[in-house]
C-alpha cells in the first residue's frame, strides 16, 4: 500500500523550539514506510505587504531586531515575529476559541496550501486538502490536548508544565503526532477509550496518564482489531515500531536522534523540560562538558600547588595525610 502523506502546519508558536521539533518529527521519515511527513510553516505563506504599513507591528519587530537578536539569539527572536504575524493574520488564534468543528483553522490550512502551492488542483484547489495535523501554543478548550475532525487535526503544547518532564515536550508532540497522523490519513473514524492502557488510542482524561502513553507506546488489542481492518501486517508493525520511539536511539550513540538533537539543537530528551532548553540547562550543558570540566581541575591544581608553595605547613599537613 502506498506512503501516506501528512502534513506538520506550525502556527503560532512563539516559544517552542520549532527547529528541533521539525527535525524529530521528519526522523520519522527514515524508520519506517507507513507514513511520510513533511513540515510548514504558516508564516511563510502571509502577505508582509498587507502588514508592512503597521506601526504597532513595525515598532515590535525593530524592538525585536535590536534587543531580541542579542537576548534570545536570531531563531527565537524570528519565532516571536513569526507568531505575531500569524496572529495577526488570524485573530482568532489570540484566544481559547474553543476551534469548534475546526472551521476557521480549515480556512486557515486551505489558504495557506493554496498560496504556496504551484498546483491548485492537487491542494488548496479541492475541498479536503491534504492530511494535515497543525502545532500550535493557542490553547484548545476544554484542557484538551487535542481535536480531530476529518482529516484536519490540532495539537496544542500549552498545556505542557516543566513538571510532567521527562518524557520532554518533543516526545509529547511525537506521539501525538503519531496517533493523529493515524486519525487523519488512515481512519478519522477511530474512536479513543476512556481506560488509559499505554495505547495511541488513549483519551486520557488525566495529562498525567499521559506520561505513560509516551513512554510505553502501546498499539492494544482493541485499537489493533480495529486498525486491522484497513492496515496489513507489515504496515501495523511499522506503526508499532513508530510509537515504540526506540528508534530515537541512545544519547552517547553517535548518529542516533537523541544525539543529534543535542549536538546540533541542544535538546537533551531526558533534561530538557520546557518548550526549549532554557539558559540554565545551556549553561549547565557547558559547564559539566569534558572540556570545562578538564579546564576547572587543571585551575584546581594549580590552585593547591600554589598554596603548598606558600604555605610549607599545608605541604607537610599533606604528606602526614598520604602517610596517615
Ligand atoms: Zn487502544
Amino acid at each position: 500500500m502506498a506512503t501516506r502523506k501528512v502534513r506538520i502546519l506550525f502556527v503560532n508558536c512563539p516559544t517552542l523550539d520549532v527547529d528541533a521539533c521539525t527535525y524529530i518529527i521528519l526522523a520519522q521519515n527514515a524508520v519506517q514506510n507507513l507514513f511520510e511527513f513533511e513540515v510548514c510553516h504558516h508564516w511563510a505563506s502571509i502577505d508582509l505587504d498587507k502588514y508592512k504599513n503597521d506601526r504597532s507591528l513595525a515598532e515590535f519587530w525593530s524592538r525585536q531586531m535590536i534587543f531580541g537578536h542579542r537576548l534570545w539569539g536570531a531563531n527565537r527572536a524570528d519565532r516571536i515575529h513569526a507568531a505575531s504575524l500569524d496572529r495577526k493574520a488570524y485573530p482568532f488564534l489570540n484566544n481559547e476559541t474553543g476551534y469548534g468543528d475546526l472551521h476557521e483553522l480549515r480556512q486557515l490550512v486551505l489558504t495557506h496550501e493554496r498560496k504556496l502551492s504551484r498546483n491548485t488542483e492537487d491542494y488548496g484547489g479541492k475541498q479536503g486538502a491534504l492530511p494535515t495535523i497543525v502545532i500550535t501554543e493557542t490553547p484548545v478548550s476544554g484542557v484538551y490536548i487535542a481535536r480531530t475532525v476529518d482529516n484536519l487535526a490540532v495539537v496544542t503544547v500549552s498545556i505542557w508544565q516543566k513538571y510532567l518532564a521527562p518524557p520532554s515536550v518533543l516526545e509529547f508532540l511525537l506521539l501525538n503526532v503519531e496517533r493523529l497522523a493515524v486519525r487523519v490519513a488512515i481512519k478519522p473514524d477511530m474512536p479513543t477509550h476512556y481506560p488509559t492502557r499505554a495505547c495511541i488510542g488513549d483519551f486520557t482524561p488525566c495529562v498525567v496518564d499521559f506520561k505513560a502513553t509516551i513512554l510505553v507506546g502501546h498499539l492494544c488489542s482493541e485499537c489493533t482489531g480495529l486498525l486491522s481492518t484497513v492496515l496489513n501486517e507489515h504496515e501495523l508493525n511499522d506503526l508499532r515500531h513508530l510509537v515504540s520511539h526506540k528508534w530515537l536511539g541512545k544519547l552517547d550513540d553517535l548518529g542516533s536522534v537523541a544525539s543529534n538533537l543535542k549536538r546540533v539543537y541542544e535538546y537533551d530528551l531526558s533534561r530538557t523540560r520546557g518548550l526549549r532548553p532554557s539558559l540554565v540547562e545551556r549553561a549547565t550543558d557547558i559547564l559539566w562538558s569534558s572540556e570545562v570540566l578538564r579546564l576547572i581541575c587543571s585551575l584546581l591544581g594549580l590552585l593547591l600547588l600554589w598554596a603548598a608553595a606558600k604555605h610549607p605547613l599545608l605541604w607537610i599537613l599533606g604528606k602526614i595525610h598520604i602517610h596517615y
